[in-house]
């Protein structure tokens, strides 16, 4: 066990650290923030700030031996550098970057343990695309392998003759067909050393242009059913990659049951509303699970639960957003606001 007072050390200096990291301050732990960029608004919040190159072998090292624990918040944590990390404790291990960072890994480990991903190819070529097509039918979506995230690096193609004549990128490519769903989940557990799970309510999300817009809890009754089996794969996922922490996996619902789309091994967007409607945030149970303690309760504090992004100039709204005193706030204090840029998110429970 980690006892409060001691450092965590969060790899990424986004939104999701920062909220990791305040969380953790409430627990009476430090963060310490390993971030690339100089303007980390994890780093805002926290005790230390190491401002480096992910392969930057000396400043990982000084960083890891001042945590007594490290964890990550951004997927995309080139896995090379954490395996030189030496005593430190990382968790989630680093296993479960490997498999998330690449969508054909992905899909291939999650097929193994029974679930159901879109029908997948990989491409590198356009003679691959061509094949692809031919194979799993259009309409469909190229996206990188790699990368991606909010919907970047990602074309849509209706129709075969789409793919003639595009300028594929130089990186690996996974050609999916196109699932007709009628609603997007997303299951997000929290297991602790031991290997106890407790699951969060799943969020019924709504995407915009691939970016997350809203979640609500509690999911419609045609979703819930498909919770269970949802559940399952993604206990299997948990325990087969011997995870520890918050672990998301968003899926598509459709008339044929729940169809796998990404897993995140991080807390996840589609999870900010538990941090006032659930008894524990994905958050702090987060830290929990990281440092040995007892995991909360994941049950919910309300009897439903909405939580908005707010991309780009919607977070100008601010005066407005706290005039409606069932708001909760919540900005993230980046500095500019670009098309496409979570800049914040607010929450509101319906108590009766
Ligand atoms: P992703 O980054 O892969 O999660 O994609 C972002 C969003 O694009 C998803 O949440 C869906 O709304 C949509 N999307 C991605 N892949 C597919 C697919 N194979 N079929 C239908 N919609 C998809």
């Amino acid at each position: 066990m980690i006892p409060p007072g001691e450092t965590i050390g969060i790899l990424g200096g986004g939104q999701l650290g920062r909220m990791i990291a305040v969380a953790a301050a409430q627990l009476g732990y430090r963060c310490h923030i390993f971030a690339p960029e100089a303007d980390s608004i994890a780093a805002e919040v926290s005790a230390a700030f190491t401002c480096a190159d992910w392969h930057d072998a000396e400043a990982l090292a000084r960083f890891a031996a001042d945590c007594a624990v490290v964890t990550y918040e951004f997927e995309n944590v080139p896995v090379a550098p954490l395996l030189q990390l030496g005593d430190t404790v990382l968790h989630p291990h680093p296993r479960a970057l490997e498999t998330a960072q690449d969508r054909l890994n992905e899909k291939a480990f999650v097929t193994d343990l029974g679930g159901a991903p879109a029908p997948f190819a990989p491409v590198d070529s356009a003679a691959d695309l061509d094949a692809a097509i031919a194979a799993i039918g259009a309409p469909g979506i190229l996206k990188t392998r790699r990368d991606g995230y909010d919907g970047k690096g990602q074309w849509r193609i209706m129709k075969a003759e789409d793919a003639k004549g595009l300028d594929l990128p130089a990186k690996p490519l996974i050609y999916e067909g196109f699932v007709n769903f009628f609603a997007e989940f997303s299951v997000i557990l929290c297991r602790g050393e031991d290997g106890d799970i407790r699951y969060f309510d799943s969020a019924q999300n709504v995407h915009e242009g691939g970016i997350l817009s809203l979640s609500t809890v509690p999911a419609s009754a045609e979703v819930e059913a498909q919770v269970p089996a949802a559940r399952e794969l993604a206990a299997r996922v948990a325990d087969a990659l011997g995870y520890v922490g918050v672990l998301t996996l968003e899926f598509f619902a459709t008339r044929d049951g729940p169809v796998f789309n990404e897993m995140a091994p991080r807390v996840h967007n589609s999870g900010h509303w538990t941090i006032e409607g659930a008894v524990t945030s994905q958050f702090e149970n987060h830290v929990r699970a990281i440092c040995g303690l007892p995991l909360g309760g994941t049950g919910l504090a309300a009897r439903a639960v909405e939580m908005r992004n707010l991309i780009g100039d919607e977070a100008h709204d601010w005066p407005a957003i706290l005039s409606d005193p069932a708001n909760h706030l919540h900005l993230y204090g980046k500095a500019a606001a670009r098309p496409g840029r979570k800049m914040g998110h607010v929450t509101r429970l319906t108590l009766d």
